[in-house]
């Protein structure tokens, strides 16, 4: 398209469009024409397509068809929602000058256009586009390559609240550091995107992740970019950040000052999140656990869904934010957990709090609206409305004593200038409007000058009223009319019948002045009536101006006072969150964790709080509580326990697996747990496989995920972590999943030595209990009626005898002659006396012992041989050939 032979035939508005969407290849470009914004040739084509419009054509470029297709502009915010959930982006390239002007310079002149906005996933405020309750983040990958291991820096930010956090990570932990975070859009340098080493990550990622030049990631310009965008001398004040992790802020500032041209979103500082203050959960341990959406992908099902009580919008998302990020310091999480016992017990002001709490409108958003200039007159009435219920919850906390958490909110509340409220309330309406361009939103009583030209525009409608009956009275054409339409504006009219009193005579030639003849009427103007009509409009016009006027100056006071509101809006979403976490425990009877830095892990009567919810809901019989000790038993060296838990499928063992990885993760976020009581030791790392998750699109088969899942867990997991481990070595043939299982258990013991939960179909495993002392065996209880099987869903004591498979697929319906087939099988293998082969791997193999895996396999034949023959060489005195042939003989030693 943008070749010279194109340009030099193209019309001066086409050459135009070239030049812009040359500079713009990889988005879609919005060109505003009028009141349409209009998408040409292939843009055209994939727009038309994904939105189901229609596709047309406007002249010809080369010979051929220029294929069109447009939306309105007042109805773009839909479509471009359309177009970003759909993995497209969008350039919005505006008039930047009046047609007026571009017809002074020539009729041939087109008007000037720029692009105003890049439009990506990551870089959206629009309140349509946006999710209330999910943080809108991009992200930054930075990677400093120095001699040795490679130092990744990211940087996240939310425009749409003005979040703005860093962090460190390493290769190993990038991409659970990434899912974490789960940013809409991840920008990462070229080069680092096509690196063997990051590749897998970008392929996990899809489409969120988007290359782009590597300048914007150069780490020598990098403070200097951050201190530019926040105008400071130097950044002594933010702390300190290493080279990866300023590179990283430094190129999601230069994305955002590249998406968002001229505007700059009000960012709070870089916050650095250090290594280790947050749980540790592996992107397949956050899936299977279904913590934010199920692995369906749906909300419903999940965690957040099950315990959000969060009443705001903020609150919403500050729930996420814990429960992505659960924290490790016991005293962070007791302070939380204090906030949540204190309203708790005082239910007077976490109702008042509650009730206030919703009169809250999303703050962070409006905000950064209003300054990236994209905001309306709603916008500045939601920073009113979140002022004045900070007001009201500040008030509520006066006088009392409350934990540190809260206190420390109120005060932020307290802390908003109170100028804010003031001029807002004194200026804005009750009613607002969407949009600022009509006016109408400016209060009565604000402005005496406004005021009166409101005055005088309604008056000047009776008086046209007025004018209309005396016209008519003098004429006597009682059916004449005084309309407006936007090309004559006032106009009088009447019938063509009706036309003679009006055109007849020198005095009513003098007075009614024609100006237009329809088919079937005729219209007149008078000096008197254009007088009028020029008061209208100039009234109309000031009046605007004023209201124009009046929004700019808030809006620059709102802006003055970005970090003041902010502050207060994180303020008002802990209080939301620690009420709404309050509301949680005592509606569904929760307990508050004991969380220390011990290695206990002791829950008794604990419930799994999804499952638990859902069976309420269905009105069936109430969940069965289980309890769950895993601190390390007395006397068996320090390490934490294993349970080892068997029984039939269907007897709860996922369930039961999930709710105490849930009850860490709510624990460490500050919540109530569903349990009776609850003693946690932090988990550092919180480890799952629960369930096969289906990875064939990646063509992974479950054996092999199953099997990379498992290896990282055994890898990486150490003494303070927690993990859950379901079903391993279910994808293979029966010895060699019991061969992996066995090992995997032994390694858990020996090595990991976490505290873990086991979950297995081999009843054989049961017999490593006898061997290992930190390993006790559980099972799902079931009762046998009348040959069928009922599952109590109670953990108790010991192994399982038997599986119960047949009884269960009776259950599920398969043919009672397949079922009593598959009994008579049954019995014959139980009978033909299969020797127990655990019984005698526990007898018979020696215990698990790593270092006999780490250390090189020793060689069988003679290696005290060799070393001897190696002692006696002496290198000095050997020739070339001699040394060759001495290396020779070692080697058939071997
Ligand atoms: P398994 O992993 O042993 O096959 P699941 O954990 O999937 O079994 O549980 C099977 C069903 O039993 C679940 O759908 C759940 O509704 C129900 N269930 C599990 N645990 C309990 C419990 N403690 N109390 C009541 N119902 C339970």
């Amino acid at each position: 398209l943008a070749t010279a032979e194109s340009r030099a035939t193209a019309t001066p508005m086409m050459e135009q469009f070239i030049e812009i969407k040359a500079a713009n290849p990889d988005s879609l470009l919005f060109y505003r024409m009028g009141d349409f914004y209009e998408l040409f040739f292939e843009d055209a084509i994939d727009a038309s397509r994904a939105l189901g419009i229609t596709l047309t054509k406007r002249g010809q470029h080369l010979g051929q068809d220029i294929p069109m297709c447009g939306v309105p502009v007042h109805a773009a915010d839909d479509y471009l929602q359309k177009l970003i959930s759909l993995g497209f982006r969008v350039a919005v390239c505006e008039q930047t000058e009046d047609p007026a002007e571009a017809k002074k310079r020539g009729s041939k002149s087109v008007v000037r256009r720029d692009v105003t906005r890049l439009v990506t996933p990551g870089t959206l405020t629009e309140e349509k586009l946006l999710d209330p309750s999910q943080s809108n983040f991009l992200m930054a990958l930075a990677r400093i390559k120095g001699s040795g291991e490679a130092q990744f820096g990211l940087a996240w930010i939310d425009i749409s609240t003005g979040a703005f956090h860093v962090a460190e990570s390493r290769l190993a932990r990038l991409l659970a550091d990434i899912a974490r975070v789960e940013p809409r859009e991840l920008i990462l340098a070229e080069n680092v995107f096509h690196d063997p080493d990051i590749r897998p990550l970008v392929d996990q990622l899809g489409r969120v992740a988007t290359p782009q030049p590597g300048v914007l990631f150069d780490s020598a310009t990098a403070e200097g970019r951050i201190t530019r965008f926040y105008d400071l001398g130097s950044l002594d004040g933010f702390g300190s950040f290493s080279r990866a992790e300023m590179a990283a802020a430094a190129a999601v500032i230069a994305y955002v000052e590249k998406t968002q041209i001229s505007e700059r979103p009000p960012l709070g500082r870089p916050e650095r999140e250090s290594d280790g203050a947050r749980l540790f959960i592996d992107p397949a341990t956050r899936a299977s656990l279904e913590l934010v959406r199920t692995l369906s992908g749906a909300r419903q099902g999940s965690l957040i869904k099950a315990i959000d009580r969060s009443v705001t919008a903020g609150g919403g998302r500050k729930l996420g934010e814990w429960l992505m990020a659960p924290l490790t310091d016991p005293a962070a999480i007791n302070a939380r957990l204090d906030g949540v016992s204190y309203l708790i017990g005082d239910s007077t002001l976490t109702d008042a709090l509650r009730q206030a709490l919703k009169g809250v409108a999303d703050m962070p958003r409006a905000l950064s609206r209003l300054a990236l200039n994209r905001g309306g007159p709603r916008d500045l009435g939601a920073i009113l409305a979140g002022v004045r219920a900070a007001g009201e919850i500040a008030n509520l906390f006066d006088g009392m004593e409350v934990p540190e958490h809260l206190a420390a909110a109120a005060s932020c509340l307290r802390n908003l200038p109170k100028e804010i409220e003031a001029r807002l309330s004194a200026t804005l309406g009750d009613e607002l409007p969407l949009l600022k361009r009509d006016g109408g939103f400016v209060r009565t009583g604000a402005s005496s000058e406004l005021d009166e030209l409101r005055a005088l525009r309604d008056q000047s409608r009776r008086v046209i009223a007025g004018l209309q009956l005396s016209y008519a009275e003098e004429t006597g054409v009682r059916s004449l009319k005084i309309k407006h339409n936007n090309v004559l504006g006032y106009f009088i009219e009447v019938t063509a019948l009706n036309a003679g009193p009006l055109t007849e005579g020198d005095e009513a030639k003098a007075k009614y002045i024609h100006r237009q003849t329809m088919a079937n009427a005729m219209r007149f103007t008078t000096t008197e009536l254009s007088d009028l009509e020029t008061r209208i409009a100039n009234a109309a016009g000031e009046a605007l101006a004023i209201e124009l006027a009046a929004f700019d100056e808030l809006v620059l006071l709102v802006v003055s006072q970005a970090d003041a509101i902010k502050a207060a809006a994180d303020a008002l979403s802990v209080i939301d969150v620690t009420a709404a976490l309050a509301e949680l425990a005592q509606e569904q009877g929760y307990c508050r964790p004991k969380v220390d830095s011990s290695l206990a892990f002791e829950i008794s009567a604990g419930r799994h709080p999804v499952v638990e919810q859902a069976l309420r809901r269905q009105a069936e019989q109430p969940f069965v509580a289980n309890d769950c000790d895993l601190s390390p038993p007395e006397g068996s060296g320090d390490g934490g326990a294993i349970w080892l838990l068997t029984g039939p499928n269907m007897g709860g063992k996922s369930t039961f697996l999930r709710q105490n990885a849930l009850i860490a993760v709510m624990a460490q976020m500050g919540s109530f747990v569903p349990a009776g009581s609850a003693h946690i030791g932090v988990v550092d790392r919180l480890f799952s496989r629960v369930g096969a998750s289906d990875d064939l699109a990646r063509g992974r088969s479950t054996f092999m995920v199953e099997m990379v899942e498992t290896a990282a867990i055994l890898n990486q997991a150490g003494p303070h972590s927690l993990v859950i481990l379901d079903e391993i070595g279910r994808g293979t043939a029966t010895f060699d999943g019991l061969s992996i299982a066995w090992a995997a258990v032994e390694h858990l013991h020996a090595q990991n030595r976490c505290r873990a939960l086991f979950a297995t179909h081999f009843h054989e495993l049961t017999a490593l209990s006898e061997k290992l002392p930190r390993l006790s065996n559980a099972t799902m209880k079931v009762k046998e009626w009348e040959g069928d099987v009922v599952f109590l869903h109670e953990v108790g004591p010991g192994a399982a005898d038997r599986s119960y498979g047949i009884q269960v697929a009776r259950l599920a319906g398969l043919p009672d002659a397949v079922v009593v087939r598959a009994r008579e099988v049954l019995d014959l293998l139980e009978s033909s006396e299969r020797e127990n082969p655990a019984a005698r791997l526990v007898d018979d193999l020696p215990l698990f012992a790593m270092p006999a895996v780490r250390e090189p396999a020793k060689p069988a034949k003679g290696p005290s041989e060799s070393d001897a023959y190696l002692g006696e060489l002496n290198p000095d005195d050997m020739t070339p050939r001699e040394a060759l042939d001495a290396l020779y003989e070692l080697k058939r030693r071997l």
